[in-house]
């Protein structure tokens, strides 16, 4: 069953000289329930102003985005309920996880005030902290006394506290080490097959998404250009930009395959 549809997402910016810069245009796909999507492309090509119109922080020029039948207002509704409603549909996790933590909770409380809001029993931030893998030691800790990996593991808890149906990552392994990356994206797979979450998982390095994605979508200044399932995409591109990506991927892959 689909459980996320993306059609014709478009998206122009004014440029503060004049002039303006199409940034995605016309993106369409889907995101099929549990399923995990890819989103690769070089800097600049368009793939976080596709995953910002998803969530809602972008509103695109035209296109719309369904998720299990309803359709997305493009942006935040008015009201309480509306709001934590849409919000439960998608979470979005970013390079950054600052962007989504503050920095005067510990996990345990930022866990808490999530699940709160959310009306969820609080007692469920330990089995939050336990699925991303944050012991006794880190649940009392802020971000700022958090490695960089456990900072993300908390941020993507932070999301799941929320019991999304989709997670939006956007770079979200990016700043972290190579092996550090491998961990996260290990951690991803499994809370993908233990709690049904489907994942849109944005990078500009496509050994990134190999292991976690069925489908990859690549997309080049603002265009899809190829789009198939993960195994096909990576072994035999059909695109040259596809097969000019792949050509810059190390050899040593974050999965350490
Ligand atoms: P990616 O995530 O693939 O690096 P982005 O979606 O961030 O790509 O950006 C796509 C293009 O749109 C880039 O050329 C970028 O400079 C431009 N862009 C992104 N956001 C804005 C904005 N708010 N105003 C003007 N141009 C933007
Ligand atoms: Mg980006």
């Amino acid at each position: 069953m689909t459980l996320l549809t993306a059609e014709h997402l478009t998206k122009t910016y004014r440029l503060p000289g004049g002039g303006t810069h199409t940034a995605a245009d016309d993106v369409s796909f889907t995101i099929p329930e549990g399923g995990a999507l890819g989103v690769v492309g070089e800097s600049g090509s368009g793939k976080t102003t596709v995953a910002r119109m998803l969530v809602g922080l972008v509103p695109p020029d035209r296109g719309t985005v369904t998720v299990a039948g309803r359709r997305r207002e493009p942006r935040a509704p008015r009201g309480r309920a509306a709001r934590l409603a849409r919000a439960k549909e998608i979470q979005m996790v970013f390079q950054d996880p600052y962007v989504s933590l503050d920095p005067r909770l510990t996990a345990t409380q930022c866990l808490r005030t999530a699940l709160r809001l959310h009306g969820r029993d609080e007692a469920l931030s330990r089995d939050l902290l336990d699925r991303v893998g944050l012991g006794a030691r880190e649940a009392d800790a802020r971000p700022r006394d958090l490695s960089g990996g456990q900072r993300q593991r908390l941020a993507i808890a932070r999301a799941l506290a929320v019991d999304p149906r989709i997670l939006v990552l956007d770079e979200a392994v990016a700043a972290l080490d190579v092996s550090i990356q491998a961990q996260i994206l290990h951690l991803l797979a499994e809370i993908r097959r233990d709690t049904g979450v489907a994942l849109l998982f944005v990078s500009h390095d496509l050994a990134v998404v190999q292991h976690v994605t069925d489908s990859v979508l690549v997309m080049r200044r603002g265009h899809p250009v190829e789009h198939g399932p993960t195994s096909q995409v990576l072994t035999a591109p059909e695109h040259a930009y596809t097969q000019k990506l792949l050509a810059a991927v190390p050899r040593r892959s974050p999965s350490g395959v």
